[in-house]
Parts: C-alpha cells; structure tokens; sequence
C-alpha cells in the first residue's frame, strides 16, 4: 500500500522506530532509518530494509539538514515523516542536570519542529503528506522525576495539533501515537536509575511502578505501535488528523 512513497523514520535502529521502519518497508516504501548504534547491526538493518541509513544526531539542526537533503538527494522527499527518536533521564528536578534537560528538549521535540519544516512544504506542493510522532502517555499526563520528558512529550503533543490545523486543506495528517509502557530499550535503561531514586528492587520498578500504572499489567510491544503508524498512512485515515492516539493499556483512561 506504501509503493512510490518514502518515508523518513528518525530514531529506527532500535525499538519502535524499527519496528515501524519494518512495517512501511515491508508495505513498499522506500524507507531512511535514523539513529546510533553499533555499525554491523545498522547495516544489517539497512540490509534487512533495503533502506538508507543517515546518522544525523538530532540534537544538531545542522545534522537534521544535511539528514533531509540526504534523503531527499537519494530517495526523494519524504512522504511520511514518523518522528520518532527520544531519549529519557531519571531525577529530581532539583538534581536534574542541565545537559540532560536541554538534550531531552533538543532530541524530544526540537528536532519535530526541524523535521517537521524542513520535510513539509514537498507534501504540501504533492498535496499528500503523513506525519507521526511518537509521543507519550506521557504527552498526557506526568510521573514524578520526568520533568523533562513530560515537558518534551506534552510539547510534542502541542506541536502536533497546531501543525495539523495549518496542513488541514493539504491533504497531510500530523499526529501522535502516545504508548504507555513499550518493552524497549529506553524502558530497560531507567530501571537502575528508578531503582537508585524510589530505593526499590529491579521487580519492585517493573511491577510497582511501570506496570503499576497500566491496567492491562502487560508491556505494549512495538509491532502494536508500528501497526497503528501503518494505518496512519493508509488512505482511508486521511480524516485523522491532529490526534494524540493513546495506545496505553487504559493507563490515561484512569
Ligand atoms: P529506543 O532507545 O529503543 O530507541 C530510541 C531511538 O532513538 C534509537 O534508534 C536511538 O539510537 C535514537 N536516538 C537517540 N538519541 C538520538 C539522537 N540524538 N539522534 C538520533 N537518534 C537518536 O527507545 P524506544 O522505546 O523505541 O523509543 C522510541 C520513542 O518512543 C521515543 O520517542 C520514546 O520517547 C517513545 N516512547 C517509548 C515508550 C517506551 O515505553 N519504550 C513509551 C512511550 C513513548
């Protein structure tokens, strides 16, 4: 259903982004990845996708530049934008360092607004256009010591409507997928941080606090995600637009 279209998905050598790399390839689209990690596995990835791999570190609008030219010099403009990199940090806010705040902001949502303008005037001139960001339950509401991701995810989801209001009569969609609990990487990764902060067992952060907070008392996995960003693309969503999808496990229904 994707043939002709290329689609750019930042943050895809891992996670949901991958996940969601290998649902638009594998329905036609010419597909860039984005994202680190080590080069042997990226270029199997590549591989795997028959995709194209760009580097760009988000937090550098320069590197976000270069990333669009690059795609769009190889592959075209992208079609469908999936904004999906991000990163977390666990702490206080009073502890919080610095560097991690505005990196969290850079990565979070600067790079959607870099993206963003950078890829939407050719769907506008083409009069088609997709653009998904993976948002957040926590575009929705907040957990303690996540100050600056909950600030990021909120704005992410701001963007998105503001965003869809100004494409509305050019047949591109903006929105977001906001996933409770996804069994990744980036969950993996804050378990020992939450563990030092709340002062709890590595069973205690998955079931207390993680899995506390979603009634399902199951991780989403990223083939869910990448299924609804696949039918995002699909015309019959082209009324879809400016929505902050939930896909939660009823988390934000509480
Ligand atoms: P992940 O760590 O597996 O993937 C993150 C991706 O972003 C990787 O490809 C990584 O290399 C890339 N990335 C990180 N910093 C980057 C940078 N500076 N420049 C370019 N790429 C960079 O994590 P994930 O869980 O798959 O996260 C993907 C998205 O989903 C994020 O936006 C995250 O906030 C969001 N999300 C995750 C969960 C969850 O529970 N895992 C829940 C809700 C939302």
């Amino acid at each position: 259903i994707l043939e002709g279209k290329v689609a750019l998905v930042t943050g895809s050598t891992s996670g949901i982004g991958l996940a969601i790399a290998q649902a638009l390839a594998g329905e036609g689209a010419r597909v860039m990845i984005n994202g680190f990690g080590d080069p042997a596995e990226i270029a199997r990835i590549s591989d795997d996708l028959g995709a194209l791999y760009d580097g760009a570190d988000l937090s550098d609008p320069a590197q976000i530049e270069s990333m669009l030219r690059h795609c769009t010099d190889e592959l075209g403009a992208p079609d469908i934008l999936v904004n999906n990199a991000g990163v977390q940090h666990v702490s206080p806010v009073e502890d919080f360092p610095v560097g991690k705040w505005d990196a969290i902001l850079a990565i979070n949502l600067t790079a959607v607004f870099h993206t963003t303008r950078l890829a939407i005037p050719s769907m506008k001139a083409k009069q088609w256009g997709r653009i998904i960001n993976t948002a957040s339950a926590h575009s929705l509401v907040a957990s303690p010591n996540k100050s600056a991701y909950v600030a990021a995810k909120h704005g992410v989801a701001g963007f998105t409507k503001s965003v869809a209001l100004e494409a509305a009569k050019d047949g591109v969609t903006v929105n977001c997928i906001s996933p409770g609990y996804v069994w990744t990487t980036l969950v993996e990764n804050q378990i020992p941080d939450t563990m030092k902060a709340r002062n709890l067992t590595r069973e205690q952060v998955m079931n207390d606090v993680l899995l506390a907070a979603q009634p399902t008392k199951r991780f989403v996995t990223p083939e869910e995600v990448a299924a609804l960003a696949l039918f995002l693309c699909r015309e019959e969503a082209k009324s879809i637009t400016g929505a902050n999808l939930s896909m939660d496990g009823g988390w934000t229904a509480a």
